[in-house]
């Protein structure tokens, strides 16, 4: 009995050292990752339904491991998120999306609005909105070129901070989006109060909405909510023909999805613009 016990906790404590270490050395490997910019940035075009253009992309950041190749955020963010380091890579994307911005500006001559995720707690940190002013002055690139999305699957701790920040980031011109939408907490009481410009359905309620009767009326009443709202409505996950015409149908603004291109690499995506 007490010999079994013993063993079982050497062994959990062997896991918990193995853990810590496991932690320590994908610590480093993050941190090396800013430093060598290996840490990038792939995009995914987000369509105008009314006019049939591009009107955005979403910045979706991977990594390009030396050893371990390309690797997805899901891969790699509960390392960040145990780590305490999703400020660092939020601020590392933030940057590297507004060198993008001005680059693409300068190299095409067409902006781009791109939009980056931002994790809620980044949004109720103090020097939030000082760090964004900052960027935009080093790369002198307007406000309206930079779209935040905000995932309410965080319970947002002080609504009213949030709430202040939202309006000042308005104020400057920046555009700030609900992700994700009706997957998080309190979805309606955030609608209500935060003053945002547009909300992202999420990719589960599209899944099926082609085929799923309560799927449709879902998303019918959502689209019909953000419109009476003043609300501009995008659609994720959008993989097929069926489900962009049937979309457009019931009013949806933009779509993003598969069905238009999946997140591409910069050399695409500029390839992409220059078809466009
Ligand atoms: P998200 O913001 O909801 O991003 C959409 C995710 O759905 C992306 O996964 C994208 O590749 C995937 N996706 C897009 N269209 C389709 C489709 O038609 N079908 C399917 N099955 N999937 C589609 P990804 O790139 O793996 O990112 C996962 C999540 O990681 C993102 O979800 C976002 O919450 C987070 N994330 C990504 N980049 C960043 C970042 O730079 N900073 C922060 N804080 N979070 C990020
Ligand atoms: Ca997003
Ligand atoms: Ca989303
Ligand atoms: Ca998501």
């Amino acid at each position: 009995q007490a010999r079994s016990h013993n063993i079982q906790s050497v062994k959990y404590v062997a896991g918990m050292q193995s853990n810590g270490r496991h932690l320590l050395e994908m610590a480093n490997e993050i941190r090396r990752a800013i430093t060598n910019e290996e840490l990038i940035l792939h995009f995914q075009p987000q369509l105008n339904l009314k006019s049939n253009r591009l009107e955005a992309a979403e910045v979706l950041v991977r990594w390009q491991h030396p050893d371990k190749g390309l690797l997805a955020p899901g891969q790699f963010f509960d390392d960040i998120e145990a780590l305490n380091l999703f400020s660092e890579l939020d601020n590392y994307v933030l940057d590297k999306t507004c060198q993008t911005i001005a680059k693409w500006y300068k190299t095409y001559k067409r902006r781009v609005p791109l939009a980056i995720n931002i994790t809620a707690d980044e949004f109720q940190a103090t020097n939030f909105i000082c760090n964004i002013k900052c960027l935009l002055k080093k790369y002198d690139i307007p406000p309206i070129y930079l779209e935040l999305e905000i995932t309410e699957n965080v319970v947002i701790t002080d609504i009213e901070l949030v709430m202040k920040t939202i309006i000042e980031l308005q104020n400057m011109g920046i555009k700030v989006s609900i992700d994700d939408f009706g997957t998080g907490y309190s979805s309606l009481a955030y609608l209500r109060r935060l003053p945002i410009d547009k909300i992202k359905i999420d990719r589960s309620f599209i899944q099926e909405v082609a085929s799923n009767d309560s799927d449709l009326t879902i998303v019918k009443t959502m689209i019909e909510l953000s419109h009476g709202l003043g609300k501009r409505v995008l659609a994720e996950g959008v993989e097929t023909k069926e489900q962009l015409q049937l979309l457009r149908n019931i009013g949806c603004d933009a779509v993003q999805g598969y069905f238009i291109s999946k997140p591409i690499s910069e050399e695409e995506f500029t390839k992409y613009l220059k078809r466009k």
